[in-house]
């Protein structure tokens, strides 16, 4: 915070408005009184007790993607009276000392980028205290995932398509590098809503979105394209459901949620992390599902080895992707018939 006194106290001042306005969206006229204010202790109108932690959210702590008004005078102008969430008797914090709780959402980048004050509870202050209650969002999708995608030519019809996610851990050998290994991501995608345009054509539109976001035909894994996408890996969340996920961030918005083309539970194998983590970046794999390999420019071989494991491909053909091992993988890019981008690690974030 720097010192309180002297000329350095206005420097350390602007400092911590512009972080606050950096961390909110504020303005940073707001930051500043927000900042200038805070070194004023107050205390509330009526008998509400406050602990150090509501204090410390009054004065901006741990905002994030939204900046408030001043608090203490929103706390004046609330109504006194209440009936207590604890017991249900009647309250009234002009006679009886009193505590709030304030409902807010937990900070997460890909799950609640923005720290919303989302409900109030009062009660006696000797039911309970005053605190800052920290709301997770728990549920983490899993299975495949549905997203949509306008036709570029026609935006106005959208098509729907079913993503089905899996880690994949790709391994070789070279005289160079000796034994080497690749954390890869494998989305196949299966067209569910064609607009009775049959399935071919939205899988090209796939291909073409993926190509104007930095995916391309390449030789191998190991290809340098680059795409400016980003992954989120999480395996050990404090309060999710799912203790393992992933978030696959397709832009990086100043504040606000990214966009994501997929966000999901998703089991993650050690030695896959660790070569994620190590290298800082994923192969991230794009193509269709086993079920459209009958439009789809699949090497002969590897449809006669998969065979009796995957259904003949067709509308009715159940998805068959489970049997794709890195090595397929590897043989669909050669071919060309899936695409691949190398997606950038984010750097973990620590999540109160
Ligand atoms: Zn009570
Ligand atoms: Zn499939």
């Amino acid at each position: 915070m720097g010192s309180n006194r002297g000329p350095n106290r206005h420097t350390a001042r602007k400092n911590d408005a512009r972080a606050l306005a950096t961390r909110t969206g504020m303005p940073y006229q707001a930051a500043l009184r927000q900042v200038t204010q805070n070194n004023e202790r107050r205390e509330p109108r009526h008998r509400w007790l406050l602990t150090d932690d509501v204090r410390a959210w009054f004065a901006g702590e741990g905002w994030r993607g939204v900046g408030y008004p001043n608090l203490y005078d929103w706390l004046d102008a609330i109504r006194p009276t209440y009936d207590c969430d604890w017991c249900g008797e009647p309250g009234d914090a002009r006679t009886v000392d009193s505590s709030i709780v304030l409902l807010v959402t937990a900070y997460d980048p890909d799950l609640s980028p923005t720290t919303a004050h989302i409900g109030t509870r009062t009660h006696h202050a000797a039911c309970q205290p005053s605190a800052i209650q920290w709301l997770q969002r728990a549920d983490i999708p899993s299975g495949p995932q549905a997203i949509a995608l306008p036709a570029s030519a026609k935006p106005e019809v959208v098509g729907e398509f079913e993503l089905t996610t899996r880690a994949v851990l790709t391994t070789g050998h070279n005289d160079e590098d000796g034994d080497w290994d690749q954390a890869m991501l494998l989305i196949t995608a299966r067209v569910i809503d064609d607009h009775n345009l049959g399935a071919r054509p939205w899988m090209s539109e796939l291909e073409l979105s993926m190509r104007a976001a930095g995916f391309g035909h390449a030789d191998s894994v190991l290809s340098t394209r680059e795409t400016d996408w980003t992954l989120r890996i999480v395996t050990d969340h404090p309060s999710t459901l799912a203790p393992q996920w992933i978030a696959l961030r397709t832009g990086r918005p100043e504040g606000g949620t990214p966009d994501h083309l997929v966000l999901c539970a998703l089991d993650l194998p050690a030695a896959w992390v660790a070569a994620a983590r190590r290298d800082g970046r994923v192969a991230v794999v794009i193509g269709p599902c086993t079920a459209h390999w009958d439009f789809t420019d699949v090497p002969g071989e590897l449809v006669y080895e998969l065979d009796d494991r995957i259904d003949e491909p067709g509308p009715d053909a159940h998805c068959g992707c489970a049997a794709l091992t890195a090595e397929h993988v590897s043989d669909l890019l050669d071919e060309g018939a899936y695409v691949v981008g190398l997606v950038e690690v984010a750097p973990e974030e620590a999540v109160p």
